[in-house]
């Protein structure tokens, strides 16, 4: 049984990446990248996600939910085991390529950390090239992923976090069973953050059958505050 604990925005956690402990060379880009304060849904979620709890964040589209899961996904990788520590579900090719954009943002002051995108409609002999050439974080749609699970082109037994973006367009696109599909063949040692603009009924599903006593975030367009 999961615990939910709704924990609703509040002005009082500090927007200042500073007080969060990431290594110094995230700190420097995350200034050169012009990200000089969190975004509230950065706010409320980081210092949660840090800890390496599980998260549901809940916040309306171009509030920086990318940052929110991919700073902690590249906290929890070491860049030096050459094997798959991340795995990011979207919903869309078009959305996987913009995740798989920001996170290269985000982790060029690492050393040399290689994300592969597996999006349908791309040839699977392509992507499984990609594969074995090495990486160590995977952004794509279910059902391709689900492929190269099946075909064992793409091995997670050395994951460590796993992200559904977009979680309530991905059922509204009818991919329950291959979220479910994949996120069974994970380990169940690993943290699980979901992010969603909304909240449907099937996103209590999922946090009920895949993830650890999540933490709900929901941070409120200006409009909807009482
Ligand atoms: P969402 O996933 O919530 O729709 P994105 O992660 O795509 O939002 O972010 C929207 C835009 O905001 C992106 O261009 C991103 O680079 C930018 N952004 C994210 N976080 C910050 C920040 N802390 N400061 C400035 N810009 C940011
Ligand atoms: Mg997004």
């Amino acid at each position: 049984m999961s615990t939910l604990s709704k924990t609703p925005s509040s002005g009082a956690a500090s927007t200042d990446f500073n007080t969060l402990s990431l290594n110094p060379a995230m700190q420097a880009n995350l200034q050169q990248l012009g990200y000089l304060q969190m975004t509230p849904i950065q706010a409320a979620s980081l210092p949660v996600a840090l800890l390496g709890k599980d998260l549901i964040a809940q916040a309306k589209t171009g509030s920086g939910k990318t940052a929110a899961f991919a700073i902690p996904l590249l906290a929890n990788l070491n860049a030096r085991r050459f094997a798959v520590q991340a795995l990011v579900l979207c919903p869309t090719r078009e959305l996987a390529d913009q995740v798989t954009t920001e996170i290269r943002r985000l982790a060029r002051a690492e050393e040399n950390i290689k994300v592969v995108t597996l999006c349908g409609g791309v040839p699977l002999r392509n992507q499984v090239a990609s594969l074995q050439n090495g990486a160590h974080i995977v952004v794509g749609t279910p059902g391709r992923i689900m492929d190269h699970l099946e075909r064992e082109t793409l091995n997670v037994d050395a994951l460590n976090t796993l992200v559904l973006d977009e979680a309530d367009r991905m059922l509204d696109m009818g991919f329950y069973n291959d979220i479910a599909t994949v996120t069974k063949q994970c380990p169940d040692e690993r943290q699980t953050l979901l992010f969603s603009a909304t909240y449907p009924e099937g996103i209590a599903k999922i946090s009920q059958q895949f993830m650890k006593e999540p933490q709900t975030i929901t941070v409120q367009a200006q409009h909807e505050k009482s």
